[in-house]
């Protein structure tokens, strides 16, 4: 019955191109390992992807306008960013059928929390503008620039990561509510952070502007500018999810 459904909401998710074919491939598996882990798993999934995706419908057009040419990938997720914000959430389901122990929902509610708090901040803090500040320098970058943030876009990744607690605890999760929220935020934050500093930039020539493409908005092939090669959002976001999980285990 979980195959089903997750095969449902991931065939669902790719007709309204929230997916693409490989994140769609990638959601249903993550989905079926939750859902044979307990419907709780699952409704927390939900739970985040749902709010995810509609944050991400909001606005399109306008987000699209501003961080289009910075951003590296569209709005259609892969299997990669599927994974990256989804797989540690899996494994600890998976963990808990091999070895049931409370520090699963520790581990599951800390990434999904992270993961929630830096994709609402992400879309809320795109959508409503303003000129987003670096978190390490304190000047002024372009929107959708990673390590950029907002004070409208800080105040909704709180708002994310309150979010999954407050699923957690209607849930009967045993882990504390508060542990949960600041697993989240700390995970949001180390993601802007590693965004500011390691995480790959590149560099347009014709349109001296920088970005995170390989291929700019202009068709321009990017060159490197600086951060570690290859350390994408991907991989930022993959550490923002582990950042998630380990702060809501300590705190635990
Ligand atoms: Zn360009």
């Amino acid at each position: 019955m979980g195959a089903l459904v997750s095969v449902f909401a991931a065939l669902a998710a790719r007709r309204a191109r929230t997916l693409a074919t490989s994140g769609a491939i990638a959601a249903a598996v993550v989905g079926t390992i939750c859902l044979a882990a307990g419907w709780s798993r699952g409704a927390l999934l939900l739970a985040m992807f749902v709010s995810a995706s509609a944050l991400s419908r909001l606005g399109e057009r306008q987000k699209a306008e501003r961080a289009g040419p910075v951003v590296e990938k569209g709005d259609e997720r892969d299997a990669t960013q599927v994974l990256a914000n989804g797989g540690l959430y899996a494994a600890a389901a998976l963990g808990s059928m091999l070895a049931p122990s409370p520090i699963w929902y520790a581990i599951g509610a800390g990434a999904l929390a992270a993961s929630a708090a830096d994709t609402w901040a992400t879309e809320v803090g795109t959508l409503a503008g303003g000129d987003p500040i670096s978190i390490v320098s304190g000047s002024r970058v372009a929107p959708g620039t990673s390590g950029g943030i907002t004070l409208v876009g800080t105040a909704a990744g709180v708002g994310g990561a309150l979010f999954i607690a407050a699923a957690a605890a209607l849930a009967n999760w045993p882990v504390s509510f508060a542990a949960v929220a600041l697993a989240g935020v700390a995970g949001a934050l180390a993601d802007s952070l590693l965004g500011a500093t390691v995480q790959a930039r590149r560099w347009c020539e014709l349109c001296a502007k920088s970005t995170e493409r390989l291929v700019h908005s202009c068709g321009t092939v990017t060159s490197h500018a600086g951060g570690l090669a290859g350390f994408d959002n991907d991989a930022v976001n993959a550490v923002c999810s582990g950042v998630g999980a380990l702060v809501a285990l300590l705190l635990s």
